[in-house]
Order: C-alpha cells, then structure tokens, then sequence
C-alpha cells in the first residue's frame, strides 16, 4: 500500500468470504481493522447472524483517502479514458458471471426475494456497461472568441470522491454511484452502510479482478457516526455523494460546506401515484401495488401515496384490494414478492406507522397475509389505509415500508395541489389517457421524475434521477451523473502574437 498506516493488515483477497469476516478495500488490498470489534451481519428474513463486518474509523477512512489520492498521482491518474472504460466493461461481464452467487448474499444480507437480487446485479452490470461505455465520449468544447484567441473548455475528474450509501439496494447503489465516478476518472472511497454491504465487498474485489488499479476505488465499512462522519469531514475529499435520510444528509451538507466540497443529496420521498378517471384502472392498481410493495417499500421512489378520482374511488380501491390480496410475503429463496424490512428498529418503525394509522380510525382498504411460518424474520404485512388526511404522517413522512396511504381529489387542481403538498419531491406518476392533461401535470408536478401511464421506482440507468425539496439535490443516473462527478477547465490560448 502506498500509505502510512502500519496497523491494517493485509489479507489475501477472496479469502475474507470464507473467513466470514467481511474487511476493507484499501489500496487494492483487503484489510481488517485492528483492536475493535466487528459488526454482525444479519439476515432479516431470520434474524440470525452469518458474517461479520470490519468496524473501521478516522484512522481507516484516512488510510482510504490517502490511496485514493495515490491512485490519482499513479497509475490510475495516468489511464486514458478509453482503458477506463475497458476495465469497466471486465468489470460488467464479471459481475454477470458471478450473479447467481452475488444474488444470493444480496438477498440474505438484505432479506429480498432472489429474483429481485438477481435483477439488481443486472443493474449493476448495466451500470458499468453504460458508464464505461461513455468514458471515451464525453468531449469538451471550444468556444469562438477574440481574434487570435483559441479558447477550449476541458472536462477533468474531481478527484477523490467519497461515497455513502445506504442498506436498501446496497448493489444497486455501488452502480449508480461509483460507475460514474470510475468512468470521470476520478478515484473514490466508499462507505457502505453497515446493515447491508457484503456484496459492495464482493463487488471491490471483482473490479480489482477486472485489473483497476489499486486505490481507485476503496471501500471502508464501519457505522455512520464513526466511518461516515470521518469521510465526510476529510480534508482531502472533493466530492460527497449520499444517499439516505434527510437528517443526515443535513450533517453531510454541513461536514461539506467546511471544505467548500460539492454534494449530491438522494434523500428519499413520499412519492404520489394520480390516478384520473379516464386511466387503465387495471393497468394502474397493478403498478401502483407493485410501487410500494417492491423491496418492502425500502425504496426511496416508492410511490407511497395513491391520488385517486373521487369519481372512481369505489372501483379503483375495489381493483387495489384485490392485487394486495394477491401479495405474497415471503424469505428470499420463496420467490415471493417482497420479503421482510431490513432490521427490528426498521419493523417497529413500520409497524408503529400502522398501529398509528388503525388508533387513529383510518379505514383499511387492502392488506396482504403474513404467512404464519414467518417466525424470526422482521416481517410487515403489506397495508393499504384511506382516505388519510393531509396533515396525517401516513401523508406527510416517508415511512420506507410496505404502507400505501389513499387520498382523493375531485378535479385537476386539487391533484396538482395534494401531489405537491409535501416537503419531498423525487418521483411521480399520473395515470390518464388525456394527452393535454398528461402534459399539463407532467410540467405542475413539483419533483425529479414524472413517469406518465407507467412508473419505474427511478427508472433506468439512462435516465436523469434525482430530488427537489427534501428529497435532496443533484442528478445522479444518465450522462448528468457524468456532469456531477466532474469539473470544467477553460484554457484561454492567445497565438496571434
Ligand atoms: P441513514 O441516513 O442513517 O444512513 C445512510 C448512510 O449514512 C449509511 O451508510 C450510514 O452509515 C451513513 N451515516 C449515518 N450517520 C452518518 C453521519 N453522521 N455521517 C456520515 N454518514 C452517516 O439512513 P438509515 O438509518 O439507513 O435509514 C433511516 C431512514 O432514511 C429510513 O427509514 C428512510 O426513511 C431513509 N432512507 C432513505 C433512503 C433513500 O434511498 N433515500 C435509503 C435508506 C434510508
């Protein structure tokens, strides 16, 4: 290691699986934190631990930083963008010949169905296909000016970026986040969050295998108030990108502000589903429960709230309690279609939502069965209330589980009104033949994303995501990712004298 920091000792790659004790991505070496304890790693689906996780700090985030910063100066500093983009593509076609293994530990570390891990992993190999495929194609300019003058804007990588993310797509995120930040060239530093980040292990470990030089990228696993805060307080980091709660993304933003370094916030959402009279009901009451049953709602554009024509109210959550009948709950290897929320704190808070909601009177209009052999694992059954009140915290605060809160409205402006009537804004969707009316919502709705007689949870690799309000800022997925992850320089070159 190119570093000074003689206490993290080195372990043979690969080997860390085995030993079942997860350790550091540090200068293209897997390192253990000496002299504290491990962090269990468990699985929801049965509350039973099956690794452990290195607890590292200051002194490990320092370590990671300074590889980082090495990488730049070496050989990593030195690739061109086009041999970026071939080790990313390695990198892809790796991950695909080891889904079926990745998939597995995704969905034990994290409790979802294997389908869904095996379609995550997808993700992360399009990730990298599609930022590495870019490496070699974002251009700068030149800008006509005075006589005499040539004048060029050139697109150069940030440096060291530092990466936290959160347990409910640990595989996904790795893609979203550090794909980009690869493909710009700059070299980064990870910290994964500590409920769920095997497989970001795993996956360092591949992209070393697929030949990134050592240091350019350097995972560091650890809790929040250490690893985290450490990272975000570096004075050598000149990018953070978070995803998470909005309470933290706060301290993030201020730990930032210290160093005048640049962030991107993901910060959730109560996303709203508008349902008008003239919509595919079917089509709709399908996506809709699929929109906030998928992952148990631990997803940050789950569509949270379904908007619905008072005019139709009576058929569509007739529609709606039969497709949340129809829900099944289950472990991973269940192939059922959500699995459990990713901890006992995360339950309680789940289900002190509904217990809330069911002492407040709120009628229930669809709930999905918990099969009784369940026992162990941090299970919630899926639950549909309306209609809620505005002001309620059904409405109000994103509860990041599988609770959809029904609210109704009777013309266009009331929709507009209570589809913008919370603090978030990351993602919409409107369900409605009417293409004038489509058009007209798409531009009223307040957030990053309007998908129009579909929804997506984010969408795609190509397109652009990200929130306003409390849901955060910055653009994340699709070539802006590219724009935030890099810097401009202008050369002003007078030759005419
Ligand atoms: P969190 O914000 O506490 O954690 C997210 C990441 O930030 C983790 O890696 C964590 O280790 C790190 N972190 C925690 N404290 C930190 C600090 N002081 N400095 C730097 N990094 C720190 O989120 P959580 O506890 O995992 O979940 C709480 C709530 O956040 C959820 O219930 C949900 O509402 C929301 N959430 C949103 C998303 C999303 O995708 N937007 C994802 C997960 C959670």
């Amino acid at each position: 290691m190119q570093c000074d920091h003689p206490d993290l000792f080195p372990a043979a790659l690969g080997q860390h699986a085995a030993q079942a004790l997860y350790g550091h991505l540090i200068g293209g070496v897997i390192v253990g934190t000496g002299g504290s304890e491990p962090l269990p790693v468990i699985a929801p689906a049965t509350g039973q631990r099956f690794a452990w996780l290195s607890r590292g700090g200051a002194y490990e985030i320092d370590a990671a930083v300074q590889a980082a910063r090495a990488a730049l100066a070496g050989r990593w500093g030195a690739m061109s963008a086009t041999e970026r983009g071939r080790v990313m593509a390695r990198f892809a076609t790796l991950v695909l010949a080891h889904t079926e293994r990745l998939a597995w530990l995704e969905a034990h570390d994290t409790g979802k169905p294997v389908a869904q891990a095996r379609a995550d992993m997808a993700a992360v190999a399009r990730y990298f296909e599609f930022y590495g495929g870019a490496a070699d194609k974002i251009h700068g300019e030149v800008i006509p000016y005075l006589a005499g003058y040539n004048v060029s804007v050139v697109r150069e990588p940030l440096g060291v970026t530092a990466h936290i993310t959160p347990w409910n797509y640990p595989a996904q995120m790795f893609g979203r986040t550090i794909a980009p930040a690869l493909a710009m060239g700059n070299a980064a530093v990870l910290k994964p969050a500590e409920e769920a980040c095997a497989v970001c292990l795993e996956l360092g470990a591949l992209l070393v295998e697929a030949g990134l030089p050592a240091g350019a990228l350097n995972i560091v696993t650890g809790v929040g108030e250490e690893a985290g805060a450490a990272l975000t307080a570096h004075p050598d980091v000149n990018f953070i990108s978070f995803t998470g709660s909005p309470e933290v993304g706060q301290l993030v933003q201020q730990a930032a502000a210290r160093h005048h370094v640049p962030v991107v916030l993901e910060l959730g959402g109560k996303s709203p589903q508008i349902v008008f009279e003239d919509a595919d009901l079917e089509q709709a009451a399908t996506l809709v429960c699929k929109a906030i049953t998928q992952n148990a709602g631990q997803t940050c554009s789950a569509g949270s709230r379904v908007v619905v024509q008072r005019s139709i109210a009576e058929r569509f959550t007739a529609l709606l309690a039969d497709r949340f009948a129809a829900v099944r709950v289950g472990r991973p290897e269940d192939d059922a279609d959500l699995g459990p929320v990713i901890n006992a704190t995360q339950q309680a808070r789940v289900q002190g939502f509904i217990d809330r909601a069911r002492a407040d009177g709120l009628p229930v209009i669809a709930e999905a069965a918990l099969p009784a052999d369940l026992q162990g694992g941090y299970f919630v059954a899926p639950t549909v209330f309306g209609p809620v009140p505005a002001t309620h915290p059904l409405v109000c605060q994103e509860v990041f589980g599988p609770v959809l809160a029904l609210q109704l409205f009777d013309t266009e402006q009331e929709a507009v009104a209570i589809a913008n009537g919370t603090e978030f804004g990351l993602v919409a969707g409107v369900w409605t033949r009417d293409g004038a009316r489509q058009q007209r919502m798409a531009r009223a709705i307040v957030s990053g994303q309007v998908f129009i007689n579909c929804y997506g949870a984010g969408g795609g690799v190509e397109l652009p995501f990200g929130g306003t309000k409390r849901s955060g800022h910055g653009r994340e997925k699709g070539l802006l990712a590219l724009e935030e992850l890099s810097t401009t320089k202008t050369i002003v070159n007078y030759y005419a004298g």
